[in-house]
């Protein structure tokens, strides 16, 4: 798609930092990282959102899902992550390009909680 994003991404045409990439899939640092290693998982095939996804798009996907978490781990070594994903202006999504936010997480106190919309808050003061 000529004016996405996140396809301009893909094709080098914006800079990214690329974590991963095959045939059908394309990772890279997120721009305003949530935590440390905050990752974006994406389809090379545009597809606004998960609604609009074909199934072997969500096969391609998920099969690059664990590599790129592993990676993340084994340069980062948090003690966990989440994977979030926003659907539709209302949800939070930003960026129409569907997007897998893989999250690193350190520990309770890493100063994020993770909301349904993604976006981080900071824990209140003691
Ligand atoms: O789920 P949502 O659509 O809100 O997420 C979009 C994400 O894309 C944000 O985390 C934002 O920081 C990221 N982004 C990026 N590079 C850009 C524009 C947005 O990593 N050039």
């Amino acid at each position: 798609m000529s004016d996405c994003l996140f396809c301009k991404i893909i094709a080098g045409e914006i800079p990214s930092i690329k974590v991963y990439e095959d045939e059908h899939t394309f990772a890279f640092m997120d721009i305003a990282p949530l935590t440390k290693g905050h990752t974006l998982l994406i389809p090379k095939t545009h597809c606004k959102d998960l609604f609009e996804m074909s199934e072997d798009v969500a096969r391609n996907l998920y099969a690059a899902a664990p590599k790129v978490a592993n990676a993340i781990k084994a340069a980062f070594n948090p003690a966990g992550m989440n994977t979030i994903n926003n659907n539709g202006a209302e949800a939070g999504q930003t960026v129409f390009h569907y997007h897998l936010h893989l999250v690193p997480r350190y520990d309770e106190k890493d100063g994020l909680v993770v909301n349904w919309n993604g976006r981080s808050q900071e824990f209140p003061p003691d």
